[in-house]
């Protein structure tokens, strides 16, 4: 059932098709009621607009280019763009989301901001913002993914930041994000919860989605001046909740032309068991807030997702890509870890372009789609793989190349 004629905008109690909504503890109403019936005036305010603008501009550093890769395309024998969002400040799109949040939280008057992470990127979009805006900020961080994941522990100190460990159950990103919702429960009226991908409870999908939406809006008319046509044949973004992919698919959704790719991390293979190909294995629940797709066990449990890379591991995925997937319109596709190394280490060899081991999912799906000469092909690159480079370096240990 499709609610709405759009896939890019979700009803207003924030489905998109079946997938959605705001499924939340009767204690947290206040702060996400507040959220839903402020954030489309605060986001469509001039000021507002002007402030976003200025500073994805000068700090962020957008726009982004939209640089044609040409030894990737003739390797492939079609047009290939990369969409530079590893050359946004702090190395990945997500800063794009916490820029415009924090903006929000100011004009809703929240002088506090809490946030959970799992690798830790968000957690430094979020500090950096902080910093930026002489906030407080407090990050919740799975136990074990603090000693695991050091280096950004280190930058959101640096930065300011409280990483508070959770200590709970497998002491990772859902016990994190537990202990998030738990403090703001407890702080409901200074307190902004910063959510880092397009899931959580309405309106949080949608919120997320305009403010990465930058991304394609940036493409069209950068690809106007580069083809003399605003629409490419295809775009390709990784997906972990989603968040790149939404923002690289926003201003396309609605040009039934536009082929669009989200690829999610196989793991060791869909069928290993240490997979996170939540589209190909789940089935309708409700996590974090909001009904969508999720690995689940036959009574519901929650399985625990495997991917190389820590921003694609996670067991779910937002549900305007639930929603993508069920209605056909997106083309749901999957790389496992070795496909992922191995295209890192070709677009760095191909392109001098080191890509996160999220983007490089992306990168591994070319060759699963019939592309011919004609074709533009768009790949969101996500962010950049300095934060990889021991997973890199093992490798290299591994095959000595
Ligand atoms: C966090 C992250 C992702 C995955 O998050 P989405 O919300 O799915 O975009 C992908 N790429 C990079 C570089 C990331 O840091």
């Amino acid at each position: 059932m499709q609610g709405n004629s759009s896939f890019r905008l979700p009803t207003a109690q924030g489905y998109y098709g079946d997938f959605g909504g705001a499924y939340i503890p009767e204690m947290l109403y206040p702060n996400v009621e507040e959220l839903q019936l402020r954030y489309l005036e605060i986001l469509d305010e001039p000021g507002f607009q002007r402030a976003f603008r200025d500073l994805l501009r000068d700090y962020v550093g957008r726009p982004t280019p939209l640089y044609f890769a040409k030894r990737l395309s003739q390797r492939f024998q079609t047009n290939i763009y990369l969409k530079r969002e590893d050359l946004c400040h702090t190395g990945a799109h997500k800063i794009n989301n916490t820029i415009g949040q924090i903006l929000l939280a100011q004009r809703l008057g929240k002088q506090r901001i809490i946030a959970e992470t799992g690798a830790g990127q968000h957690g430094v979009a979020t500090a950096t913002v902080c910093a930026l805006m002489g906030l407080s900020c407090i990050v919740y961080m799975g136990e074990k993914d603090i000693e695991r994941q050091a280096p950004n522990v280190a930058r959101m100190r640096m930065l300011g930041a409280k990483v508070i460990p959770a200590t709970s159950g497998s002491k990772t990103l859902k016990d994190a994000t537990n202990e998030a919702i738990r403090d703001w429960i407890n702080n409901p009226t200074d307190t902004h919860y910063i959510i880092g991908s397009v899931v959580g409870p309405h309106p949080y999908p949608d919120m997320v989605a305009r403010l990465q939406s930058v991304i394609s809006e940036e493409t069209r008319w950068q690809l106007k001046e580069k083809t003399g046509s605003e629409l490419p044949t295809h775009v390709v973004a990784c997906v972990g909740g989603g968040s790149n992919a939404a923002g690289a698919f926003y201003h396309f959704l609605d040009e039934p032309g536009v082929e669009l790719v989200a690829v999610e991390a196989a793991g060791l293979g869909i069928n290993s068991g240490m997979t996170a190909a939540t589209t190909a294995l789940g089935r309708p629940g409700i996590l974090h807030g909001s009904k969508s797709l999720l690995m689940q066990t036959d009574d519901g449990q929650v399985v625990e997702p495997h991917s190389i890379s820590a921003g694609l591991d996670y067991p779910g995925i937002g549900p305007l890509h639930a929603n993508l997937f069920k209605s056909g319109r997106g083309k749901f596709l999957s790389a496992t870890d070795e496909e992922a190394i191995r295209s890192a280490f070709e677009v760095a060899k191909l392109e001098g372009i080191i890509p996160a081991l999220e983007t490089a999912h992306a990168f591994a799906a070319i060759d699963q789609l019939s592309l011919t000469e004609s074709d533009q092909v768009v790949i969101c690159l996500s962010g950049r793989g300095d934060k990889d480079l021991a997973t890199y370096m093992k490798q290299m240990d591994m095959t000595g190349s």
